[in-house]
């Protein structure tokens, strides 16, 4: 096979290997519990992860729970489960929670190097103070604080003594850097919450800033990646981790990933869930990973596609049609064919009688597919659509006189057509030819539309829910407004009695299915005794450009 050039990490860890900077490498997956992943933490799951796998490492998932007010239980199982749905394994599974004594005690130590100083300015204060990017900072009033005092005031921060806001502890760096996040930063902040995991053990919390680098440092990851908004971090990052003489971890970044016709933002998306746009994190127009699982993607799918973009630099757009063609590729290969009519008329046919059981196979595209059985009979359901009563030249679907292939059964000839009052067609009258059986066809006739059709005394109902895309707009960080008035308001189409052939009773949630000339499904976990309710995950049709 064709030998494929490294991405830039690529390149940087098989470097860091060879010089033995590192005897192997470690990465992290570092998410905040604050919602539900979606399709570009796959991204960064999957380089995370891939790295690791592809030179022999390992990779920690730690969730960056720091934030307490934002964080829930409910969140930390979701993400556990995408990941391994994913089809990755983590190392070891952390929490920065777990190191907030760790943290402390760091913080202590900057302290009493005199690098970090207790300020009582208001965060108004502390941002005027802070100056602009042409212009130098001030030195807060607080900044020369002695060591002693500083070491008091932080062990009261941390008793309780104060109220939310009415100190912080900041790094004394350089207040006329022309860095704006080396001026001072705050690293830690009085928050009187409750946390999902310590409960009450804090009332201060580190920034992000803080407990990140620290973090990393304190698991000895070697290659810390991220976005490329958090470059602009990385002398903070090196700074902290150089003064508190610890492991140095080294932060990478590359290019979020952003999606055409969707939001990537755990905010927004948490804003189409609460507002009721969407029926839950796991709505099945969702770009969540569990979105995407819901309505039938596969992780083959997704991991394909997160292959194909590879690790950008600059930030890009990625087209949504990329990610449906990879899961489409995928689908193909595994996806069960399966008859099922959308938009049912009745087909008679007038000169068949009894059962008979036809033989399909379940998937062409596999050389050792197994078969089912349909049933066939006098009455059977084919699409509206596949029949007009006046067609044009060259339609090769069921017309007056007319002949199609059943598929996996007969050729039938249509005879009649019948109608109500009002002249709505109701049915349609065929013969069928007895020496024409798919598979033992030797009446010599070629026909050259095949439909799709479900005996009707057979049938089972199924609700069929139809997707298009959540938004109106490709780009929907550049429009203005609210992001919420480019949502599509036809993204869901429900077809509320569709006909199935038998087999689909005994449908499996962890099976893909492909509807002939439909697209590819999968059963929705509204299926109840009642209803059946199936997914479209992707169309037949192909609109990506290769
Ligand atoms: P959001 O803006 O959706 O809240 P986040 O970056 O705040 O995203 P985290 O939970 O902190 O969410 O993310 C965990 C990891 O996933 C981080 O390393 C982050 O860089 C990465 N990540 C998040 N969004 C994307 C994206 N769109 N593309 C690539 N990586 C991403
Ligand atoms: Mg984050
Ligand atoms: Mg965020």
């Amino acid at each position: 096979s064709e030998e494929k050039s490294l991405n830039f990490l690529e390149e940087i860890v098989e470097e860091d290997l060879k010089s033995g900077k590192y005897p192997s490498i470690l990465t992290r997956f570092p998410p905040e519990p604050n919602g539900y992943l979606h399709i570009g933490h796959a991204k960064s799951i999957c380089l995370n992860f891939g790295l690791a796998k592809k030179y022999g490492g390992a990779t920690n998932l730690r969730f960056d729970d720091t934030n307490p007010v934002t964080e829930d239980t409910e969140y930390v199982e979701s993400i556990k489960a995408d990941i391994q749905w994913l089809g990755f394994t983590w190392a070891n599974e952390l929490y920065a929670s777990d190191y907030f004594e760790q943290l402390y005690a760091f913080a202590v130590q900057l302290i009493q190097k005199g690098l970090a100083y207790v300020d009582d300015s208001t965060s108004e204060q502390i941002a005027a103070m802070k100056g602009t990017p042409t212009q130098p900072g001030t030195d807060s009033p607080y900044r020369s604080r002695s060591v002693e005092e500083n070491l008091q005031l932080f062990a009261d921060m941390r008793a309780g003594k104060y109220k939310d806001g009415e100190k912080v502890l900041r790094v004394r760096v350089d207040m006329s850097s022309p860095n704006m996040h080396m001026r001072d930063p705050i690293i830690y902040r009085i928050k009187h919450a409750h946390h999902h995991r310590t409960g009450d053990a804090w009332c201060i919390y580190p920034m992000y800033d803080f407990a990140h680098g620290q973090s990393d440092s304190i698991e000895k990851i070697t290659h810390s990646i991220c976005t490329l908004e958090f470059i602009p971090h990385r002398p903070l990052y090196d700074w902290l981790i150089q003064q508190l003489e610890i492991f140095p971890s080294h932060q990478y970044e590359f290019a979020r990933l952003n999606l055409t016709y969707a939001v990537t933002s755990k905010r927004k998306l948490l804003q189409l869930v609460t507002e009721k746009f969407v029926d839950g994190w796991d709505d099945p127009r969702m770009p969540t990973i569990s979105g995407m699982r819901r309505r039938g993607y596969t992780p083959e799918g997704i991991r394909e596609f997160c292959e194909r973009i590879g690790v950008a630099k600059r930030d890009n757009l990625i087209d949504v049609g990329l990610l449906e063609f990879c899961v489409r590729e995928h689908l193909n290969k595994e996806a069960q064919r399966r008859m099922v009519v959308f938009d049912p008329l009745k087909v008679v046919i007038t000169n068949y009688e009894g059962v008979e059981m036809m033989l399909s196979e379940d998937n062409p595209e596999d050389p050792n597919t197994t078969q089912r059985e349909v049933p066939f009979s006098n009455e059977i359901y084919i699409e509206r659509e596949d029949f007009m009563e006046n067609p044009p030249k060259k339609y090769f679907r069921l017309a007056p006189g007319q002949m199609v292939r059943l598929k996996s059964a007969y050729i039938i000839q249509c005879e009649k057509v019948i109608k109500d009052e009002a002249g709505n067609i109701t049915e349609v009258h065929c013969v069928y030819l007895p020496n024409s059986k798919s598979g033992a066809d030797t009446s010599g006739i070629n026909v050259k539309g095949t439909l799709h059709w479900v005996s009707i005394a057979h049938a089972i109902h199924a609700e069929v829910r139809l997707y298009d895309r959540l938004f109106k707009v490709e780009n929907v960080a550049n429009e203005e407004g609210d992001f919420k008035d480019y949502v599509n308001p036809e993204s869901l189409h429900v077809i509320q009695n569709a006909y199935a052939e038998p087999a689909l009773a005994n449908a499996k949630f962890s099976d893909r299915y492909q509807f002939l000339r439909k697209g590819y499904f999968c059963m929705d976990k509204d299926t109840s005794e009642e209803k059946m309710v199936f997914n479209r995950a992707v169309t037949l049709k192909d609109a990506w450009a290769k």
